[in-house]
């Protein structure tokens, strides 16, 4: 596996690879690798000849009071992992090396932005939009695989590569979770035991949901407050959001008809985790 440090090397690289004919796949990543990454990079391996994973924390996608010098890091744990899931190139650059100190271009998604995590976390997908056409534009992906985990994110990565017409296929990955239902998270690492058995109401209130659909409930104030109620009744739980939209559009559903996200956002003490699920996914 080799390593690359810098954007121009990995631009070159990739370049040099594109010309023999090679196609290239790509998993995103901030690192602090788990089961979640891997599954991603084994979706990737299966549909390419070349296969990069990038690990960087993104600066300009956190908010000034938002986690990033405490952001979790291993890179030699993350090195034997890459390793180990068959990776060919990992891309490890310094975040002063990405952005010009002067950097003044971005890519700002219109739509899909503005509502859940974008509503609590104003920038960040302006931050994530810009920093992935930078990725697409250093690693030359034709295919590139995001989670279902962080389901707004990849609905407005979608959204992007179709509205600016990037030649890459993007590819979507289920969400991996613990045996407990917990999604796997590079944040799970600061949670206390007591913190840590508090974030299973995230997956139990989206079973909640679920099941309150499958009996037939298609009003989403009720489904909301279910979750809003179930939330509440957890010590050191502290609801960001519960929202109930258009898979599609993101835009707030008040009564299912089509399929629906439903996302959902809970912070432990500084530990904010997100999980979601889809009613009525087509078939
Ligand atoms: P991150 O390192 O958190 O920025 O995530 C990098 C990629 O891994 C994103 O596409 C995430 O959606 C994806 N990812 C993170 N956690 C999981 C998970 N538990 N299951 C599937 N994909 C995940």
């Amino acid at each position: 596996m080799k390593i690359i440090r810098t954007p121009e090397a990995m631009q070159k690289h990739a370049l040099d690879l594109k010309r023999t004919g090679r196609s290239i796949g790509g998993v995103p990543t901030m690192g602090f690798l788990h089961e979640g990454h891997v599954s991603l990079m084994r979706l990737a391996r299966a549909q390419c000849d070349v296969l990069v994973v990038s690990i960087f924390v993104n600066p300009t996608q956190f908010g000034p009071n938002e986690d990033l010098k405490t952001y979790p890091r291993d890179f030699s744990r993350d090195e034997s992992l890459c390793e180990q899931a068959g990776v060919d190139l990992l891309f490890y650059p310094e975040p002063t090396a990405m952005y010009a100190a002067d950097a003044s271009s971005w890519i700002d998604e219109a739509s899909l932005s503005g509502g859940l995590c974008g509503a609590t976390r104003p920038g960040h997908f302006r931050g994530v939009c810009t920093v992935v056409a930078k990725l697409f534009n250093l690693m030359q992906l034709d295919i590139a695989v995001f989670g279902e985990k962080d389901a707004q994110q990849l609905r407005i990565i979608e959204r992007m590569v179709r509205d600016l017409n990037f030649p890459v296929n993007i590819l979507r990955g289920p969400i991996v979770r613990e045996p407990d239902g917990l999604a796997m998270s590079s944040r799970n690492k600061y949670l206390s035991a007591e913190q840590r058995e508090a974030a299973l109401c995230l997956r139990r209130s989206l079973d909640n949901v679920e099941e309150q659909f499958a009996a037939g409930e298609r009003n989403t104030a009720v489904l909301r407050q279910t979750v809003v109620d179930w939330i509440a009744s957890v010590p050191g739980a502290e609801l960001d959001y519960i929202e109930v939209v258009d898979d599609r559009s993101l835009a707030a559903v008040e009564t299912i008809e089509s399929d629906t996200l439903v996302a959902l956002a809970v912070k432990f003490g500084a530990v904010r985790l997100i999980d979601n699920a889809v009613l009525c996914r087509s078939p």
